[in-house]
């Protein structure tokens, strides 16, 4: 393909990286709306709901490229590739993806090399789920008598194979008062509580596990760091699933209560519809 850049080294069409939020349209931001229905093509992860897609314009072309559902993932390249020409084309280019697009989910690769290979990207956040599931529960992550601050952390192993050192984070995290949000944890569970309970976490530390935040499916268990990976195992919660550990989720089960989304007795409590 010929280069067809401006002479001022832009590209004629528009290239937005865009934050759909955590799944409920109402959690869109305006900025992302208006990008969303500016759109020529709109290529989106499968966390991004029906309903969002639905704002985009009928003239829009819609690509899926995420992976769940047993579809085979897009490659990235291609992803690139793709959005590359389309804006050369003069094309407005919409990348969706769920939550923020720089909370994980790769949205800095993408920018870097769209950037490196002379699109400029426009990014327009979004609630990343790691705000958007505790919130629901009334869980307020820096809540002053609680929490010095918060730590947004993957539970996924790294590339190579090296993966967290939960210990050290939980050293951290006791040292400096912050909460942990924790995504991606559903497959590493057990690994991530043995850690934080051998790292120094206090046994009874409570824990939240949200799954399908803010959508009509959300549902929610409220538990402590020693039954972490089974209570996670028994309420057959699965991904997308963000764990929320730390003092702060005991004050906000109490906010939760009183809101109507009653937890059950012990430390093992029991599943709830968050709705
Ligand atoms: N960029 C996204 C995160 C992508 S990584 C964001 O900012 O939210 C995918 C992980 O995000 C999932 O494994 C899960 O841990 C979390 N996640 C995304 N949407 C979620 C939702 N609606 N409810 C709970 N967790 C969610």
């Amino acid at each position: 393909m010929t280069e067809s850049l401006h002479p001022g080294g832009e590209s004629p069409g528009r290239c937005f990286l865009v934050g759909a939020g955590p799944g409920d349209p109402e959690l869109l931001t305006l900025r992302a709306c208006k990008a969303i229905q500016s759109a020529t093509l709109l290529l989106a992860d499968d966390l991004v709901s029906a309903e969002i897609l639905a704002l985009a314009p009928p003239r829009a072309r819609i690509i899926h490229v995420g992976k769940r559902g047993g579809r085979v993932s897009t490659p990235q390249a291609f992803i690139e590739r793709l959005m590359l020409m389309a804006v050369r084309e003069g094309e407005t280019v919409v990348r969706l993806k769920g939550g923020d697009p720089f909370i994980f989910g790769r949205g800095g690769e993408e920018a870097e090399h769209l950037r490196a290979a002379g699109v400029r990207v426009e990014v327009v956040n979004g609630i990343t789920a790691g705000l958007a599931a505790p919130a629901s529960l009334g869980i307020a992550l820096t809540h002053r008598e609680h929490a010095h601050g918060v730590m947004l952390i993957t539970g996924h192993a790294g590339q190579g194979g090296r993966g967290v050192d939960w210990r050290e984070i939980a050293r951290t995290a006791a040292a400096a008062r912050l909460t942990l949000v924790i995504y991606m944890g559903v497959s590493s569970a057990s690994e991530i509580e043995a850690g934080l309970l051998g790292g120094g976490l206090d046994a009874q530390t409570p824990v939240a596990l949200i799954s399908n935040a803010s959508l009509p499916t959300q549902a929610h268990v409220i538990t402590e760091l020693a039954q972490l990976s089974q209570t996670l195992h028994e309420s057959g919660l699965a991904s997308p699933c963000i764990f929320v550990v730390g003092d702060v989720v005991r004050a906000g089960d109490a906010v939760a209560m009183f809101n109507g989304a009653a937890r059950g007795p012990g430390p093992a409590a029991r599943l709830t519809r968050s709705a």
